[in-house]
């Protein structure tokens, strides 16, 4: 712990962690409610000279948000709707608004976020630090490729606005910039239309990746969202078997109640299943089959699911249930263990489409071989966005998510700094929300040398003192 960082009351620190709960540690936590409290904060930060990371809901997989032994500027409380234009669909809001609170405000006039996660709880300026994708990656880019402007609060306490006309480099940077040049307060971004508040969903199941990859690419032009999920456990020619859902958003007559389906009561999550099970408890019953016989078990009978589903006519289900399907069972993580530095990890990885069927054939191989075995894996196609760190690329991810016991800890590292290797060699590139196990020199080798060098410039002009900083900042980009 820094000098500085002991001497203050430990009355506000708190115990701060990871999504995926396999790393965390003590910080203070301090909560602006508003623009003045938060340059009030950085102020106090620099006389203290310590570090600090801003923080939103904490939904990032890894360390992207903690700060072991700094401070966390938590800027959930700064969630004020600004204004809401229903003719255009411009919301502009205070950057601490979570994308549930962005997407319940406008619905109601028909419209809903370009871009969500398969979670409704990050805040807009998370979404923003990370420039998030979502199922429709492939079609409308990614969440900054639909902010207009946004309001930056740097170190020094000078707020500067940005947009692709003005400050378009602080904008190219701070969009993907992982909250390391400023702090969101404001976002002004446009949203899209929709006619009602269902869509029509449909599942194909698929007995391979390449049958996987070959339905979206047949899909695509059609389809508003498209995601795959896939069942890692069976090897040779079933590895990557699993079930595509096709998302399509209703035309305009195609609901003849859209003011009934678009009210928000209307896109409610059931609190049971099978109308009996409180889905609060759910997370218990899926703790008993958290290990790999039990997941092959699991992705086996949602693999057989997925084949009667992919028989049946399309289906209509609401907005929230279609992307936040993950938010269904609350607390879900738990079922890993909820005990400190256990866990899962998400490790995403982004690959060309020219060489992607090969190296996920491959990094799927060596999950069985080593006996790491993703339990869930969630393939997506993308295009390139013009942000400075972007993620995205021409091709394709995979999301997988990794337990974490102490036991094996070291061998899952080891593990994923194997198939890094294996994806860079493949030209394929990673997305620090989901990271937790990157080294500093795997870095420069996805990202283009000339943009890490201006954004470093850019650091330095805005942050001399380099104040912003996170866990996963300190890890990747201060060796
Ligand atoms: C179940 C689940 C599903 C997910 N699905 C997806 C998905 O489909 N697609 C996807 O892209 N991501 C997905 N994510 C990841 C998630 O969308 C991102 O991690 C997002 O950044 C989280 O936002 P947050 O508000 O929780 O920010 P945090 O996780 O708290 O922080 C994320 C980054 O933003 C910075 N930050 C936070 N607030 C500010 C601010 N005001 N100003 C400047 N920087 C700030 C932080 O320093 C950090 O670098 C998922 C996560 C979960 C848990």
């Amino acid at each position: 712990m820094s000098l500085a960082a002991s001497a203050q009351p430990r009355r506000d620190w708190e115990y701060v962690e990871a999504w995926g709960m396999s790393s965390g540690g003590a910080a203070r936590v301090i909560r602006p409610r508003s623009t003045e409290e938060l340059q009030a904060a950085l102020a106090a930060a620099r006389a203290a000279g310590v570090r600090v990371a801003p923080r939103g809901t904490g939904c990032s997989y890894g360390d992207a948000s903690t700060q072991r032994d700094g401070w966390v500027l938590d800027l959930t409380q700064m969630k004020q709707v600004l204004s809401f234009d229903p003719a255009q669909g411009v919301l502009e809001a205070e950057a601490g608004l979570s994308v549930r609170g962005a997407w319940q405000h406008i619905l109601p006039h028909g419209w809903w976020p370009y871009v969500v996660s398969g979670t409704m709880f990050p805040t807009l300026a998370g979404a923003a630090a990370m420039n998030i994708h979502g199922k429709n990656n492939y079609r409308v880019g990614t969440f900054g490729d639909h902010i207009q402007e946004f309001d930056l609060v740097l170190p020094s306490g000078e707020v500067r606005t940005a947009s692709r006309e003005s400050n378009s480099e602080l904008f190219h940077a701070a969009i993907g910039g992982l909250g390391m040049l400023g702090i969101f307060s404001r976002v002004v971004m446009e949203t899209k239309r929709v006619h009602s508040g269902l869509m029509e969903v449909r599942g194909v199941s698929t007995h391979d990746l390449r049958e996987m990859m070959e339905v979206f690419e047949a899909e695509k032009e059609g389809a508003d969202y498209l995601v795959g999920w896939i069942d890692c456990f069976p090897g040779g020619d079933r590895s990557g078997r699993g079930l595509v859902h096709v998302g399509r958003n209703l035309d305009p007559g195609e609901d003849s109640d859209p003011a009934a389906t678009l009210d928000v009561r209307a896109q409610s999550l059931p609190a049971n299943i099978l109308g009996v099970f409180p889905k609060s408890e759910v997370w218990r019953a899926l703790r008993l089959f958290n290990h790999d016989a039990g997941m092959r078990l699991v992705n086996s009978v949602k693999y057989l699911a997925g084949r009667l589903e992919g028989m049946k006519d399309p289906y209509l289900q609401s907005h929230a249930a279609f992307h936040f399907l993950l938010d269904f069972v609350p607390n879900w993580k738990w079922a890993y263990g909820r005990r400190d530095r256990r866990g899962l990890i998400q490790y995403q990885v982004f690959l060309p489409k020219e060489t992607a069927h090969d190296a996920l054939i491959e990094l799927l191989e060596r999950c069985r071989e080593r006996e790491h075995v993703s339990y869930l894996g969630v393939l997506k196609r993308h295009r390139p966005d013009p942000f400075w760190l972007t993620h995205a690329l021409d091709g394709w991810s995979l999301a997988l998510d990794f337990k974490v016991d102490d036991l094996r800890r070291a061998s899952l590292w080891e593990h994923c700094h194997n198939l890094t290797e294996l994806v860079l060699a493949a030209g394929g590139k990673f997305y620090f929300a989901k990271d937790s196990v990157l080294r500093p020199q795997d870095v420069g080798r996805f990202l283009p040398a000339e943009k890490l060098e201006a954004f470093r410039a850019l650091k330095e002009e805005l942050d001399p003192e380099g104040m912003l900083q996170t866990d996963l900042s300190a890890r990747l980009f201060q060796a």
